[in-house]
Formats: C-alpha cells, structure tokens, sequence
C-alpha cells in the first residue's frame, strides 16, 4: 500500500481509528526516530493518544503538541476526514459545506478548522519562484468596482507573481504566490517581490513607476508598456488570467464574502490548490497537508480572529 491514500478505500484502510491516525502522525513526525525534547534522549514508551513516554525524564510528549492539532478535543479521525474532504474537492470547501459532511455542531468549528488548515497550506520556508515572473497587482474584494488597483479604497491589494514558462519544456502558467500589500508603492511592491521571487529571476512587469529599481536588488526587469492606442493589449496577461480564477473562486465557493482581514489565507488556500493540482503529485495532497499541519504553528482561534 503507498504510505498514503489516493481513494476512499486506502484513506479506510489506513485509518480506521483514532490510534491509526495517531500512529500516522507519529511516522511522519518522527521518521528519524523519537528524541526527547526536555533531556534529548532517544528512548520512549509508546502511550495511547500519539504520547510518548521518555523512558529517561519519563516525561510525556504528544505527537500534537505545536502543530495544528495540539489540544484538540475532538477524534483526530474527523480532522483526518476534513483534510481528506478539503483536499479532493477541486475547488476547495467552503466552512459551511465542511459543518454539512462531517455533521459538526457548530458553524464556528468548521470555520476554525478550515482557517487552521490554510494555515498548513503554507509551507514554512518554502521555495521563493524563478525564472520568468510576471508580476503586477490586483484589487480584491470589497463592494463597489474600483479603477485601476493604486490608491481604490474599500478592497484588498495583493501583488500577483506568476511564472511563466513558455518556452521552456513545462510550458504556460507555472507556480504563483500572491502577497497582500499596504499600497503599490516602490517599497511595498519591491519587498513583495523579493520575499516572492528568487533574485537572478527575470521580472516583467507593466511601467509604473513603483517597479523601477528592480535591476539594483538582483532582477533582470522587463517593462511592457501599456499601448495607449491599443486598447486590447495587456502588459501582464498571466497574472489577469490567476486573478480572475482568483475572483471567481472566491465568488463561486465562499460567495465573496470573505473579510478582508482573512483574506491572506484565503490567498494562502488558492495558492495552494494552484500549485498542487497542476502538478503530478495531485496524489499526494493529503499526505502533504498533513505534514505540513505537523510543521505549522497551532494557530489558536484568538490569533485566528484577530488576524
Ligand atoms: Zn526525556
């Protein structure tokens, strides 16, 4: 059997129960081997509930503890079911149809467990894009159209880097991040850049001003003019063709009521989906969620809520 499920027969089979799950846990956490984190020691008693025992301090050690999942109180196994539900459906889920699947009592509890995992979705210390980036940002959000992204109100602005790998063997639209920024100003959108994309990396962009300077932190910088007298021509393509899958994502799963406060999980999310689904790997979503909720803070709902 592979070391993780591809359909609903496998995710069965592998995790009948809540020590089944546990014990996947504590595979993946510990693959080099259990070490103390209190004396550094290496040996320990396996307990129920994903607890060793360090057979040298005899202090307990949950599997949980720092990840996602630590104090949890409800069976690992129903969180196993939403991350197996949240991974394949195609175009995510939203709290409400995740409260509806795993029957929860509350609306509250769907809307924290998806927050928490979008959390994991970002891999920590991930992998910055290269090669050709199309960059340029977007409005998202809000009530009212606004006009062209720099200085609208009442919407979230978010630079968009998409790499585009025509050319090359992969071909088309290659990963993409987007980051929430305060303004489009030259500061703003620079930093965004750099903690998006390699430097050495080729960035294109359209010819605001906000964009200069890019040469002087370590990109080559393609300019693509707006052509005032051709209207139908667009200087960042493949950064309007993510935005608008953005937007009608948004509008489709979550009817575009997602606050502007959360909206850089959201982002984190399609992201995520983005990346993944394209790639060969679709198959190994589950198990990558999972490790990453193992890598990824607690996130309790006070800083969730507040974020
Ligand atoms: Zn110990």
């Amino acid at each position: 059997m592979k070391p993780y499920p591809v359909t609903v027969i496998d995710f069965q089979d592998l995790f009948p129960t809540d020590e089944a799950c546990y014990g996947y846990l504590q595979i993946l956490r510990w693959s080099g081997g259990f070490v103390c984190p209190h004396c550094s020691h290496g040996g320990a008693w396996k307990m129920k509930k994903g607890v060793h025992r360090c057979k040298d301090c005899r202090r307990d050690v949950s599997v949980t503890a720092g990840t996602i999942f630590q104090g949890t109180r409800t069976p690992l196994r129903l969180w196993f079911q939403a991350i197996w539900y949240a991974v394949n459906q195609k175009h995510g889920v939203s709290a409400l149809g995740l409260q509806r699947i795993l029957g929860l009592k509350s609306y509250e509890t769907a809307w924290v467990w998806m927050h928490k995992l979008r959390t994991a979705m970002v891999r920590p210390g991930r992998d910055r894009l290269h090669g050709l980036v199309e960059v340029d940002e977007t409005l998202i959000g809000g009530p009212k159209p606004g006009k062209r992204g720099r200085g609208a109100s009442g919407k979230v602005l978010a630079l968009v880097a998409v790499e585009d790998r025509e050319g090359t063997k992969q071909k088309g639209i290659g990963r993409i991040r987007f980051k929430v920024i305060p303004d489009a100003s030259g500061p703003a959108l620079k930093d965004a850049i750099a903690e998006m994309t390699e430097p050495g990396s080729t960035v294109r962009t359209d010819g605001w001003k906000g964009y200069n300077g890019l040469k002087e932190k370590g990109y080559e910088h393609i300019v693509v003019q707006h052509e005032e007298e051709e209207p139908g021509c667009d200087p960042t393509p493949l950064v309007h063709r993510v935005a608008s899958l953005l937007k009608r994502w948004l509008l489709g799963i979550h009817h575009g009521r997602v606050a502007a406060s959360h909206l850089h999980y959201y982002l984190d999310e399609f992201t995520f989906r983005f990346n993944r689904c394209r790639a060969r790997s679709r198959d190994k979503l589950f198990y990558e969620l999972i490790r990453q909720a193992l890598m990824a803070d607690p996130a309790p709902l006070k800083s969730l809520k507040s974020a």
